[in-house]
């Protein structure tokens, strides 16, 4: 199926390829922003809007979360078609092993072969009790990502991505085990793989650096989450095992309590983070937007990737 996607843009004009899965293994860059999906009408129309705004920056693909515990299901679907259906952009659908047996994710990934959409990141998910509550998994389900990197290989010519943790996944004994997990996703029929945002460019180099001396090339986007705020850092270090590291807290710290100032002091450390990996070899960016798009312009803007008028 011809996507059309667009490579990087950085000082030329975009190269076209065919599919996410043929740009990444031609060492090209993907630029990709994630949405969650909103629980109201109001946050959909916020939904849209930065779609519609982001939309003009051309990314590779724009994807749509599972929402924790599997409890989106249908709303991801229906925004994730729609975006397939009523914008030029290449929707990426995210899904998850929680609470569903294998004959619902069967029906799911029909869904959305039948919505023309042939992209798929393949995620374990969180429980429904949140990221720190034990795993369980559905009695006819699948316990781990790989099994659902599988189990869409087995049905179709999907392309898949997996999720990949630059700090370490919560659960996981240590940094060389995540690497050996990266792994088995890729031998399982994994594309390409997101990292889990982050905020030290030397953790990001290390997770690559594991997973090529263990013998794969599987090509890593890193995950970016503009920050906004000093509360945002903590709360989603907490939530997703990140580390904040202080030097990110001092920098914040040093403008003052102006919410203004501690905002362009993070765009400016997110837009510094980018620079340093994409010159260190990273095959793109992806932004954690939160449904908005101002700060990803911003970043987009401060990194010189071009903006139309
Ligand atoms: P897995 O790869 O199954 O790993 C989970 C744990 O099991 C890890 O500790 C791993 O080391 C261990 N493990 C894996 N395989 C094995 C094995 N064979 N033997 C022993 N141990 C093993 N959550 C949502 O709910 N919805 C989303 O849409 C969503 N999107 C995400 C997108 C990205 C890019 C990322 C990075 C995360 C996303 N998450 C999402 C969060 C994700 O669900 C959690 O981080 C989850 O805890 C791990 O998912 P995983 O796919 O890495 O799971």
């Amino acid at each position: 199926m011809a996507l059309g996607l667009p490579s990087t843009r950085l000082g030329g004009e975009p190269t076209v390829h065919e599919s996410l899965r043929e740009l990444l293994a031609e060492g090209g860059r993907s630029y990709s922003f994630e949405f969650f999906p909103p629980k109201d009408d109001a946050g959909e129309a916020q939904l849209w809007t930065a779609l519609r705004r982001l939309e003009r920056l051309h990314p590779t693909f724009v994807d749509v979360t599972y929402g924790a515990g599997g409890s989106t299901r249908d709303r991801t679907v229906r925004i994730t078609e729609r975006i397939a259906q009523e914008t030029t952009l290449t929707p990426v659908a995210h899904l998850t092993c929680v609470g569903a047996s294998v004959a619902e994710l069967r029906q799911v990934i029909g869904q959305y072969a039948d919505a023309g959409v042939r992209n798929v990141v393949a995620i374990r998910g969180d429980p429904p009790g949140g990221p720190s509550a034990p795993w369980q998994p559905h009695p006819d389900g699948l316990d781990h990502a790989v099994q659902l990197v599988e189990l869409l290989r087995s049905m179709g010519d999907f392309c898949v991505g997996v999720g990949a943790f630059p700090d370490k996944h919560p659960e996981s004994p240590d940094l060389d085990h995540d690497a050996r997990v990266l792994v088995a996703k890729a031998e399982a029929g994994a594309d390409f793989a997101i990292t889990q945002l982050f905020l030290d460019p030397a953790a990001y180099e290390g997770l690559v650096r594991r997973l090529r001396a263990a013998g794969s090339d599987l090509p890593v986007v890193p995950g970016i989450m503009p920050i906004t705020s000093l509360a945002q850092v903590h709360r989603f270090g907490q939530l997703s095992g990140v580390d904040v590291p202080g030097w990110v807290v001092d920098e914040l710290e040093s403008v003052g309590d102006d919410p203004a100032r501690v905002r362009a002091k993070g765009i400016e450390l997110a837009t510094r983070l980018c620079g340093d990996l994409l010159d260190a070899g990273a095959p793109g960016l992806h932004f954690y937007t939160l449904n908005r798009s101002t700060a990803t312009l911003e970043i987009y803007e401060g990194l010189g990737l071009a903006v139309p008028a």
